[in-house]
């Protein structure tokens, strides 16, 4: 906060957005077209964020009761129902949403009924709205700093024709710093910084934060998670900017602790800066279905050489880190940190066990079919036998040989007793060589932020609104307990939709 008010501005709008990923551009064209003057501020030589490299899928539902009861179980507590209630009715208008968006350039919406991660009450009601076809947009020439999904790259270039199309201020490269409050508390303005100059911007009706979370910010990770260390999935300007802005000027935090994340592979090269998620699996539903048709290929196993953890849990790029967090206070270490992984031979071959993502300037890396680059590169390691593989990891020959001839007698009996792996995925390990590689906790994106209402406010620590200060998707999310696929974009767009109208619509200062 900077309540010393700058004598003079070098900039002003009506509403300032603070940060380009998919909620600062829908924040910004909701405020646009209620009437309202908008700039954005982007810290990044490149806008998108995260959101460029998502897999674009959004979160719908058909009834918003049914959905407000199963975001309302999922949520246990830890949002209160009328957050849940905008979200889930929000999710309900999304396909109308992203239609009317996708007319900026063709782009054509695809619209399909999914049911939500988990058997809770209404988890029939929900689907799924992607961008399917873009015609004429070419990813890699448009965004060449970004690798990730199709349909997440098309999502992102409709919302930059969006912005464009309405002649919408973007200032690229200008890392907002502090929030300028008036003697009410009121947030009137930003200061910023651009070309390594400080700069004023006044926001005669409000600023939105939509500075995404903190991914990027190792010490901010260390402060508020057990499981350590966690690398991040792809994207290094999410360092919590958005997070220290809001409590300085008095937001209370919830959702901290939450992040989406998984288990992936680190890079040998030091240099590389992200980690590398696994395959993404398609997820399973609980009791309804154990996805008979998928394959896993492989096993994780803690230090000591026995397996932990169900490999496959339901929504597996959600949860999947959860099983490594447990520390030990009898050896002083996290005994599953890092992890390993083990294929066979038949299992290098199957597909690729890699899924590189990021969105980051000078990066080239891309994961092979058959995994040999990887072997190449060290990122997978090879062993002629177990008791090689074991030695190498530091595990007891026969605890390693043991945890296999195991897991391979399950596979023969189509059941996992110890921990529950969908039967259809189990594949048994057995023709070597044997492979190898370190499995390390991964953050996709953040869940923590200051805490907002339903009209997304931010929300100080004594539970009132701060005057003129909203926020809208990963800042501050609403999931606190256990997240839904789709659930983050779903955010952006319907949370970014009321922030700007609300910010828009309040009385313009003076
Ligand atoms: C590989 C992957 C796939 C995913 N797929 C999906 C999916 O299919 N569906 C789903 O719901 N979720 C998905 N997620 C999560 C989802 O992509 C993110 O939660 C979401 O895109 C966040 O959007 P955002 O606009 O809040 O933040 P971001 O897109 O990260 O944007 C935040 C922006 O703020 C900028 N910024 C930060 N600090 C400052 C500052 N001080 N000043 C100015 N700007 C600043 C950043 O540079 C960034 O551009 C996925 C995540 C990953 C990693």
């Amino acid at each position: 906060m900077s309540r010393s008010v700058p004598s003079s501005w070098d900039d002003e709008a009506d509403v300032v957005v603070v940060g380009f990923g998919y909620a600062g551009a829908m924040t910004a064209v909701a405020a646009h077209d209620a009437g309202a003057t908008v700039a954005i501020l982007e810290k990044m030589l490149d806008p998108g964020g995260i959101s460029v490299c998502s897999a674009g899928g959004l979160r719908i539902a058909a009834d918003a009761d049914q959905a407000f009861q199963y975001l309302h179980a999922t949520n246990a507590g830890t949002t209160p129902d009328d957050v849940l209630r905008r979200l889930a009715q929000g999710m309900t208008e999304l396909p109308d949403m992203a239609r009317e968006l996708a007319a900026v350039n063709g782009a054509v919406v695809g619209v399909r009924e999914s049911p939500a991660n988990y058997p809770l009450p209404g988890y029939e009601t929900f689907g799924f709205v992607y961008i399917d076809d873009l015609p004429g947009f070419d990813a890699s020439s448009v965004f060449p700093q970004v690798r990730g999904s199709p349909q997440g790259a098309r999502l992102f270039k409709v919302m930059l024709d969006n912005v464009a199309k309405r002649g919408i201020s973007v200032r690229l490269a200008t890392p907002a710093r502090r929030l300028v409050q008036d003697a009410d508390g009121a947030v009137i303005g930003i200061i910023a910084e651009s070309h390594g100059r400080r700069i004023a911007i006044r926001a005669r009706r409000a600023v939105v934060l939509t500075t995404g979370g903190f991914e990027g910010d190792a010490e901010m990770q260390r402060q508020h998670w057990q499981i350590k260390p966690v690398m991040s999935a792809a994207f290094r300007g999410n360092t919590g900017d958005g997070i220290r802005m809001a409590q300085a000027a008095g937001a209370q935090l919830w959702h901290m602790w939450h992040f989406h994340g998984s288990y992936g592979f680190r890079h040998p090269d030091p240099s590389y800066p992200f980690a590398i998620r696994t395959k993404r699996l398609p997820d399973w539903l609980p009791g309804k279905g154990l996805r008979e048709d998928v394959r896993m290929t492989w096993i994780v196993v803690d230090r000591s050489g026995r397996r932990f953890m169900n490999e496959y849990d339901p929504y597996m790029q959600d949860t999947g880190h959860r099983a490594m967090e447990r520390f030990d206070p009898v050896t002083q270490r996290y005994p599953r940190i890092p992890a390993t992984l083990i294929i066979d031979e038949e299992g290098r071959k199957l597909y690729p066990l890699g899924a590189p993502t990021y969105n980051e300037r000078g990066l080239s890396m891309s994961w092979s079919r058959d995994n040999q680059a990887e072997i190449q590169s060290g990122v997978i390691r090879r062993a002629q036998s177990l008791e090689e593989l074991a030695e190498r990891i530091g595990s007891a020959p026969s605890v390693l040989r043991a945890t296999v001839e195991r897991w391979n007698a399950m596979c023969g009996a189509g059941q996992d007793d110890e921990f529950g792996r969908p039967p259809g995925s189990m594949v048994p390990i057995r023709t070597p060589p044997f492979y190898f590689a370190e499995l390390w906790p991964v953050v996709s994106n953040t869940q923590g932020g200051p805490r907002h209402d339903a009209e997304q406010r931010v929300i100080d620590a004594f539970g009132q609104p701060i005057p003129r200060l909203y926020a809208a998707g990963e800042l501050g999310s609403v999931f606190g307990h256990l997240y839904m696929s789709g659930g983050n974009l779903a955010e952006c767009f319907v949370g970014g939709r009321i922030a700007g109208r609300n910010a828009a619509s309040l009385p313009a200062l003076r």
